[in-house]
């Protein structure tokens, strides 16, 4: 590499939906040395992924009943353990966010009178989601990238950062630079008075997943860097296809097929298993129709309500280790349309969904839902899919305050899923509307108060050169070291699957932590095997996301210590419990004194430290018009 450092006011890791927001956004204010940094414009969650109708949330537009950003900020504080200032802002940005997307051309549906008509998603009390169909933010980061181009806003692709560099600053830490590696493992350092971190979220944790393949994230990199994150044992797990990652939500479930388990082949013992769990078909089914809506696995409708559903499957795949299946070419056996519940018998009526098998039934309601698996190699006409209970989202990530700056490291922005803005539990489309809303925040913040240079120039370089050297002594490790990067990956994959997902135990969870951090330590002192110079940025994000695993893990058994108990969409299980006959009296029962508070994690000096902290209340401030005036004139509004 060139050892020399190039100079920006703004460096924007990653160039998802939220990162390509913050540099228009940037731009917009007149923020002109920026760069976006990135492991590529086709790489990440947004582009790549959607599902049955991809939802966006922002506050009603439509209808009579009225919405304002306090009910909207109400209802992300429903489930708890989120921060109020976050909640308002999200609620309260979310209309401009959205707009700004619409004006870019991102088709969103409205009536003959111009009305953004909304449907009700999940955790939603007022028809705030919309979507243009299963690619919502593939659509978000096109219309992005078209604003991008015709800003001329300058882009390095196949650049993986790997290190944050950090300087002190009246005695705190603040970001001043980046180290990133290319394809060719050449090294690459940047100077910047600010880093908007837009990695997304831990893809590359969990060997159950529905991100998409080609995203790790880059968590593990701020870890190291010393962020403190919040909120990390809060994740969304659902049911997906594995072969080709999707979520099988909707009208997948509204069809109701049928839950076939096989012997490890794939093939032979193959059985309806649900059938053993329910007294009768007819609530079987009427579960599986749930599921549609009901997608996420939910810590309460474990025994009594449609995540019995992910319960069984975890069950079948995890304990007795077994494969599980939908078949669309049959019906569960005992279907009978007319004795499913209520809900079930009148939208299946109301959408004319009579068809004789689960696949005509999918193809009247969704005909692209069935044909989105042809165009991924998979007919379900002539052969079942593959499904697992997967990792989908993480609620918590970097902590931050109301301007999306890092609560400990100045100048950094975590936005995006990155962020760990949401609590227990988020209505649906609300990870959209955070990344663009956090994108707006940073970004304004940035034009205001940090866009003029204050950086030593000679002590960043010096800084960068030490970053330098240190990846370089490892790099050198690596050459002698024998054991595989693949091999690790799918060691600390399965560790995460088996327990730090939707079930968690602590005697798992104690040994998985051990495990953790002997693999972070050996990996550390060791490396891993690094045959050629174009391996090392396979290399080089294992050891982010082994950090990143050892956090996550030492965060959720802190929080089953701490008796916080089963909610959203983790089940806690006493320990000794026989997880193959799980009853609900196995289950550690939440504690609701816990959803005022939010847990901090930070890796600093080899441990993770743990805390709880109070969540910031709902602000009510003075919004009298003459007063809120004064203060953003004489811009106190960002002090
Ligand atoms: C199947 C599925 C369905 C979903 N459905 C919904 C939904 O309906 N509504 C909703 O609101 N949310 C949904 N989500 C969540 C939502 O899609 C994501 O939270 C969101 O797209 C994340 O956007 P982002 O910009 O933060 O990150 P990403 O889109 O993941 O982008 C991250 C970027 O950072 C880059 N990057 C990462 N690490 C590095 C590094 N070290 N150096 C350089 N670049 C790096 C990546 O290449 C990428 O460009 C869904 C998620 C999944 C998986």
């Amino acid at each position: 590499m060139g050892d020399e450092m190039r100079y920006l006011n703004t460096i924007i890791v990653g160039s998802g939906a939220a990162g390509l927001s913050a540099a228009v956004q940037l731009k917009r204010r007149g923020v002109d040395n920026i760069l976006v940094l990135t492991e590529g414009l086709a790489m990440g969650t947004s582009i790549n992924t959607g599902s049955d109708k991809q939802t966006y949330y922002k506050m009603a537009l439509c209808g009579s009943n009225s919405d304002s950003p306090v009910e909207m900020a109400r209802s992300y504080l429903s489930a708890g353990s989120t921060h109020g200032d976050l909640a308002l802002v999200e609620a309260a940005l979310s209309l401009r966010a959205f707009f700004n997307l619409v004006e870019l051309g991102v088709d969103f549906p409205r009536d003959r009178w111009g009305r953004f008509v909304g449907y009700k998603t999940d955790h939603d009390p007022a028809t705030r989601a919309t979507s243009v169909g299963p690619y919502t933010s593939r659509e978000m980061c096109l219309a992005l990238i078209r604003e991008m181009r015709r800003m001329k806003i300058p882009i390095e692709e196949h650049r993986f950062v790997h290190k944050l560099l950090t300087a002190n600053e009246d005695g705190r830490k603040r970001v001043c630079g980046v180290l990133a590696v290319d394809p060719e493992g050449e090294q690459h350092l940047y100077a910047a008075e600010n880093i908007v971190f837009a990695v997304g979220g831990p893809g590359g944790l969990y060997q159950h997943s529905v991100y998409p393949a080609v995203h790790s994230g880059a968590v593990g990199v701020a870890l190291e860097a010393g962020a403190t994150a919040c909120n990390l044992p809060e994740s969304q797990f659902g049911l997906a296809s594995v072969k080709f990652r999707w979520n099988v939500s909707g009208t997948y479930m509204q069809s109701v097929p049928t839950f076939i388990s096989t012997a490890f082949d794939g093939c032979s013992e193959r059985r309806e298993f649900l059938a053993e769990h329910y007294d009768g078909a007819d609530t079987l089914c009427s579960d599986i129709f749930l599921k549609g809506y009901q997608w996420p696995f939910q810590a309460a409708r474990a025994f009594s309500g449609s995540s019995r559903i992910d319960l069984f499957v975890y069950l079948e795949t995890e304990i007795r280790k077994r494969r599980v299946f939908l078949d669309f070419r049959v019906n569960p056996s005992g279907y009978d349309p007319a004795a499913l519940m209520p809900e079930a018998r009148a939208y299946l009526n109301r959408s004319g969904a009579h068809q004789a098998t689960p696949l005509a039934r999918l193809r009247h309601m969704n005909p692209a839902a069935a044909q989105l698996y042809l165009e991924h190699g998979i007919d379900i006409e002539n052969e079942m899919l593959e499904i697992a209970v997967c990792a989908q989202h993480n609620n918590g990530g970097l902590a931050a305050d109301h301007w999306w700056e890092s609560v400990d490291i100045k100048h950094l922005f975590p936005v995006g899923e990155v962020n760990g803005s949401h609590g227990v539990a988020r209505p649906g489309g609300s990870a959209l509307n955070a990344g663009q809303v956090g994108a707006l925040r940073a970004a304004e913040f940035i034009a205001a108060r940090y866009s003029n240079p204050t950086l030593d120039q000679r002590k960043v370089e010096s800084i960068g050169g030490q970053a330098l050297t240190e990846c370089r002594e490892f790099l050198a490790r690596c050459r002698n070291a024998r054991v595989s990067q693949p091999e690790l990956l799918r060691e600390l994959r399965s560790r995460m699957s088996r327990a730090g997902a939707h079930i968690r135990v602590e005697g798992t969870l104690s040994e998985a932590v051990s495990e953790a951090r002997e693999l972070w330590h050996r990996l550390d002192s060791d490396g891993c095997a690094l045959k050629d110079a174009a391996e090392t940025t396979r290399v080089l994000s294992l050891r982010q996301l082994s950090l990143a695993h050892l956090v996550y893990l030492e965060s959720i058994l802190y929080y089953v210590r701490q008796r916080v108990g089963s909610r959203g969409s983790a089940l806690v299980i006493e320990d000794g419990s026989n997880i193959g006959d799980l009853k609900s009296r196995h289950v550690v029962p939440e504690d609701v004194t816990f959803r005022d508070k939010i847990l901090e994690s930070r890796y600093e000096c080899g441990r993770v430290q743990q805390r709880w902290v109070a969540c910031r209340e709902l602000p009510v401030g003075d919004t009298w018009f003459e007063t809120v005036w004064a203060e953003y004139r004489s811009g106190g509004i960002y002090h």
